[in-house]
């Protein structure tokens, strides 16, 4: 029987620090999964440039020329972590049986591929990586993702908990995939929607092997606030429950400043009176910002641009 072949896609955004020792790290894993008869030779270690601004992409084409298991494509400008895999998945389809996405920095562990692989074998189209520990992520950091996690869950996206986006997907998948075409992507909370037998496979995370992490607070919530309106609609019903009872509560409030005033018990207090319009006030702009959320994700669909743009590859070169 013929061996599958992989391709690892491999997303890197100013990474000039890390990608000399991990890059290393990902081609011994592949000559190693070779040697153990688990994958073709024609395998490849794939690094997607996210428009860098530093050397990566100088050192993705010199690593290309050094061992053919490297190849590179590099977007024309940065888009996003999430762009930047989809642009490595669309890119491999046909070209390979199965991808595995994987962060270029060294923190998810890439033994657990072995496992995934023999998954794939045991007939898994989809294989998620998920963090059995969370001992090198910050308290905070914890706190956060355990809540959006909960929170995804409760507003009717289905993810698999404490996985990000390490997983293999299989090429029939990745073709599938290819029909979802929304510009906004959380492919965590996407990959599930295509279905296909899938399992998990559970792997410690480690520390950043250097540099800095490119997520800050202000792009996880970002991400956050996209993976929630991207996928579900649970809080514009929210708004309408809300507006319900909000009215209910004011109905109440108008019969008894009626009561009040025909009983002719004194002035009504500016306290409450204050207090009311404030609240109304605060649940109408918090329900505009979201339903705005809502048309800014439709006029960026009806846009229908391109989610990622290759701008060159390092095939070209050879
Ligand atoms: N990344 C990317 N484009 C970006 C930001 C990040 O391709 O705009 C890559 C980055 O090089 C890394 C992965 O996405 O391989 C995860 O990023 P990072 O390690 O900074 O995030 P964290 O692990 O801290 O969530
Ligand atoms: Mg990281």
């Amino acid at each position: 029987m013929n061996k599958p072949i992989l391709n690892i896609v491999i997303p890197c955004y100013n990474e000039e620090e890390v990608l000399p020792i991990t890059s290393k790290l990902f081609l011994d894993k592949i000559y190693e999964l070779i040697k153990i008869g688990y994958i073709d030779d024609k395998s490849r270690v794939l690094f997607v440039n996210d428009g860098s601004k530093d050397k990566t992409w100088d050192i993705i084409k010199q690593l290309s020329k050094e061992d053919e298991h490297y190849q590179g494509i590099c977007q024309s400008r940065n888009r996003g972590h999430q762009n930047a895999v989809l642009a490595g998945m669309m890119y491999s389809i046909d070209k390979c049986d199965m991808i595995i996405s994987i962060d270029c920095d060294g923190q998810d562990d890439i033994n657990a591929m072995n496992e995934m692989i023999e998954e794939y074998q045991n007939g898994c189209e989809i294989v998620y990586g998920v963090r059995s520990k969370r001992d090198t992520d910050t308290v905070f950091k914890r706190a956060t993702a355990q809540g959006f996690y909960k929170f995804l869950k409760w507003m009717g996206v289905e993810t698999v908990y404490n996985h990000a986006d390490y997983r293999l997907v299989s090429n029939r998948v990745l073709k599938e995939f290819k029909n979802f075409k929304e510009v906004n992507i959380f492919l965590r909370g996407m990959f599930p929607l295509v279905g296909f037998k899938s399992t998990s496979v559970f792997y410690e995370r480690n520390e950043r092997i250097a540099g800095d992490s490119h997520y800050p607070l202000s792009k996880m919530l970002a991400l956050a606030i996209d993976g929630i309106t991207s996928l579900s609609i649970k809080p514009i019903r929210l708004i309408t429950s809300l507006g319900m009872f909000v009215s209910i509560i004011s109905f109440i409030g108008v019969i008894w400043t009626l009561i009040v005033h025909f009983i002719g018990n004194g002035v009504a207090g500016w306290a409450s009176m204050t207090s009311i319009i404030c609240f109304l006030g605060g649940v109408q702009l918090i329900s505009v910002g979201i339903l705005g959320e809502y048309i800014g994700k439709i006029y960026m669909e009806v846009k229908a641009r391109p989610r990622y743009i290759i701008s060159e590859t390092t095939e070209e070169d050879k």
